[in-house]
């Protein structure tokens, strides 16, 4: 159990009904939660540590919800490839050569370029899932874990759904509730409708939520035309999966009448814009989900076709698109933009309520971000510096429940050069 921390900043961010700016804020942290949330003030109690963000600012850690974190050890291996080809031809082959113990060393790898970004919880779609859950138990970050389904052999279908219980049973709710889990079908493309259906039944009796890819690319919506007669959101609402809570990733190739389902059916949505951009799957309609009441989330997707896990990144090119594609400079401003990447990341993943608000009572998972820089001077909002100009390097300080992750460039929890050194060795043999 973390002590009682004091830190104090030029601005701290949290969430109220809409983005609250305070100027000389402070937070009080006990026990993991915070006690305190709003302007410094006068204090004669004893502190276990005081943090003085001068020339900083705090706020919300960023909750990255789709990722397969594990690929990472698959990070440039193929690139500049259509999805099917570089999944069938270079992605799955490799694959099929990945121990338990890879995964732990991959996980932990993702896990340390994260925390440096300021990613404080991630949903983690793989398989080995219970080698991702002790790297996340141990590395102190925050996350919703899911075993990949893949249900195309019934037989197979069955004991990967079964792999899938098992996480849900030792691992949900572990390490003082920091890691989650869900069921994760891999794709309708890779899960026939009654395998999906067994599913939705498993996790409303388990009560976790569902979390899949949806509608990535342009052929898999033409392959659902011709085997179903349905895209994929409409499959997925006549089958029953999105009665479920879902937490849908990608969902790029959608028509109105899907966005209107989704946003009756409350189905979070995982934007992955990186992702989608480079395997040239499309660009997912973000300004129309969020128009129309989608609660939309961003994601990085694997290191193996992002190239990287950078949720700042992520954030610039989800504001910046829907601008340039529209020839709209109005769409997704830059509190919306922060938004996505902090409150509606926690309600995407159906975390407690709190997680990624800073509000009194809520989890103390948060990042401190260095304002002194020339490209964050002057600043005259807080908001458009953050989404236009920061750099994920800005982040100096990382907690999450409370427990400083990273300080200074010093991961406090990991041990880097090790993770580095396991990393390569087993990349290397993965290609070879
Ligand atoms: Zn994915």
């Amino acid at each position: 159990m973390s002590q009682k921390i004091l830190m104090q900043a030029d601005y701290l961010l949290k969430w109220g009904e809409d983005l609250e700016i305070i100027p000389q804020g402070e937070l009080v942290i006990e026990g993991g939660i915070i006690s305190y949330s709003g302007p410094a003030c006068e204090r004669n109690e004893e502190f276990a540590r005081v943090i003085k963000g001068n020339n900083k600012l705090i706020m919300p850690g960023f909750v990255n919800t789709h990722t397969h974190a594990a690929m990472s050890l698959f990070r440039g291996y193929a690139d500049d490839m259509p999805l099917k080809e570089w999944l069938e031809q270079r992605i799955w082959p490799v694959e099929a050569k990945l121990t338990k113990e890879d995964i732990y060393w991959g996980t932990l790898l993702a896990i340390c370029e994260m925390i440096r970004g300021g990613t404080t919880c991630f949903a983690d779609m793989y398989f080995y899932m219970e080698e991702a859950a002790k790297a996340c138990l141990e590395s102190g970050i925050r996350a919703s874990l899911s075993q990949g389904l893949v249900g195309l052999d019934p037989v197979k279908g069955i004991a990967s759904l079964e792999e899938g219980k098992k996480l849900v049973r030792n691992w949900h709710g572990e390490g003082e509730g920091r890691i989650t889990t869900m069921l994760g079908p891999h794709a309708p493309y890779t899960c026939p409708p009654d395998y999906l259906q067994k599913v939705a039944k498993t996790a409303g009796a388990l009560q976790v939520p569902i979390h899949i890819h949806l509608a990535e690319t342009r052929g898999e919506v033409e392959e659902s035309v011709k085997m179903y007669g349905k895209r994929p959101v409409e499959l997925m609402e006549q089958i029953g999966l999105l009665d479920q809570k879902v937490l849908a990733a990608h969902c790029v190739h959608l028509t109105q009448e899907e966005i209107q389902i989704m946003a009756r059916k409350k189905t979070a949505v995982a934007h992955n814009p990186g992702s989608n951009l480079k395997l040239g799957s499309g660009i997912a309609p973000l300004a129309e989900l969020l128009q129309n009441g989608v609660l939309v989330s961003l994601g990085t997707d694997s290191a193996a076709s992002n190239n990287n896990l950078d949720m700042v990144e992520e954030m610039r090119l989800a504001t910046l698109l829907p601008k340039g594609l529209r020839e709209d400079p109005t769409l997704i401003p830059a509190v919306e933009a922060l938004k996505l990447v902090t409150v509606n990341g926690a309600r995407a993943l159906f975390l407690e309520e709190g997680i990624g608000t800073l509000n009194e009572g809520s989890k103390a998972d948060l990042i401190m971000i260095k304002l002194n820089s020339s490209h964050l001077h002057p600043l005259h909002s807080v908001p458009a510096q953050l989404v236009y100009a920061a750099l994920s390097s800005d982040i100096e300080l990382v907690m999450v429940n409370g427990t400083i992750l990273m300080e200074k460039g010093d991961l406090k929890t990991v041990d880097e050069e090790r993770i580095l050194f396991e990393t390569g060795k087993i990349s290397s043999r993965l290609v070879s």
